[in-house]
């Protein structure tokens, strides 16, 4: 039995889970929040308690020494060095990760050169990266990217049609994101899939940040994000995709610049900009319950697009075995997968057992009755065990 920790980290925040392995018990875990403040706030949960404290967290590197701290005082381990593993989520991964990456120097100047293309993310990871490298330097670490399970897109599904000298040059193109939660889902789908010879999948990714991915075989042929997280389907404050000029025309409209716009479409836009109440799903589902009539168009235009996203995956990947609802959205929210299914049903063939559906929140189970032409199950992503099973497997087996 090892002790792993995944690490997520933010700019201004660290989430944590501590696990035993190979047997994926988790033993703890928790965040620091708003790090650089005199009021952050370290949360930690263990043995079904949560334990939660104000006080100045300078950086990332008081935030991973209070944890440890914690650790030893819980007891939750006896010393440091009963952590062999850490992982670490890295959300771009470039052209140069198409799979989890021991954290050497090449690994971390990779990661540094690719911050252009995801300057809150990547940056942040590699903050919270060196923080555990300065308080557990002995502590071998990995990267699991966002990107990596999308590398296995062809050309015709990450090009675009911009000059071609950009795409080469600058290494613009359809990176997606969610990639080990979308990898995570395709391996959990196989217990439905026993009977099929080459699956065909369909993963939806909804939460705030939402993606959705067409899996054959088990790897990636499309998905939903692009060269950023701004891409694809609308989500809770981002436009996705949008035809380009509309960004040059509200720039003109609103004499702003590109950036400004820029800022807007990621975050006053998507479900918060069309229905001007929340970003929050249940907010704007509430409220179109009670007749709003932007809200009820802010969610038909989210429906719309997932669904036109599985129309046009359905015929990408030849037809579907399965399509899968996850994240925060598509775990808890029947209402939606009801409403998304409900437009794709016609030409799908799709039928779903309503009362099942209502009943499965934040659990995993299937929707669709024996006679849909295409199953239908939720699942529950779990981003964390796949960098704790990263880590274990490619430093510690
Ligand atoms: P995530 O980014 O995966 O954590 O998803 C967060 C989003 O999930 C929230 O902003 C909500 O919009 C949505 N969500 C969480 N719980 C529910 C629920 N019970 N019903 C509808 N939406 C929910």
């Amino acid at each position: 039995m090892k002790k792993v920790m995944a690490v997520n980290a933010g700019s201004s925040s660290l989430k944590f889970k501590l696990y035993e392995m190979p047997e994926e018990t988790v033993i703890c875990s928790g965040i620091a929040e708003r790090i650089g403040h005199d009021d952050a706030i370290f949360t930690i949960k263990y043995n079904g308690e949560k334990d939660e404290q104000i006080l100045p967290i300078k950086d990332h590197a008081v935030a991973v020494q209070i944890l440890l701290d914690k650790l030893l005082e819980k007891k939750i381990i006896a010393s440091y060095d009963e952590i062999k593993a850490t992982g670490h989520r890295i959300v771009q991964g470039g052209k140069y990760f198409a799979s989890s990456a021991v954290f050497d120097k090449d690994t971390e100047d990779k990661i540094e050169s690719l911050i252009p293309l995801a300057p809150l993310h990547n940056a942040a990871h590699l903050v919270g990266f060196r923080a555990f490298k300065k308080v557990l330097p002995e502590v071998p670490a990995v990267a699991v990217f966002d990107t990596a399970f999308h590398q296995t897109m062809e050309a015709q599904d990450y090009v675009y049609p911009i000059p071609y000298e950009y795409t080469e040059k600058y290494d613009i193109r359809r990176y997606g994101a969610h990639g080990t939660s979308h990898q995570y889902l395709a391996q959990e789908a196989e217990k439905y899939l026993k009977d099929v010879n080459h699956p065909r999948l369909i993963t939806c990714h909804i939460g705030s940040g939402a993606s959705i991915s067409a899996i054959k075989d088990g790897k990636c042929v499309a998905t939903s994000m692009g060269l950023t997280p701004l891409g694809g389907i609308m989500m809770g404050t981002r436009t996705g995709d949008i035809d380009p000029s509309v960004m040059k025309y509200c720039c003109f409209c609103e004499n702003k610049d590109a950036e400004e716009m820029f800022q807007i479409f990621n975050k006053k836009s998507g479900l918060l900009g069309v229905s001007g109440i929340s970003n929050d799903s249940r907010d704007v589902i509430k409220a179109m319950n009670e007749g709003d009539e932007r809200a009820k168009l802010a969610y038909q235009l989210l429906v719309r697009r997932i669904a036109d996203f599985i129309g046009q995956y359905f015929v990408r990947l030849g037809g579907a075995d399965l399509i899968v609802f996850s994240a925060g959205i598509g775990e808890n929210s029947p209402e939606t997968r009801e409403l998304v299914c409900d437009a794709i049903s016609e030409a799908l063939g799709i039928i779903i057992d309503k009362e099942l559906n209502n009943e499965l929140r934040g659990k995993e189970g299937l929707i669709s009755t024996e006679e849909s032409k295409i199953k239908v199950a939720v699942i529950p992503t779990d981003e964390e065990i796949m960098i704790a099973r990263d880590a274990y497997n490619m430093l510690l087996k």
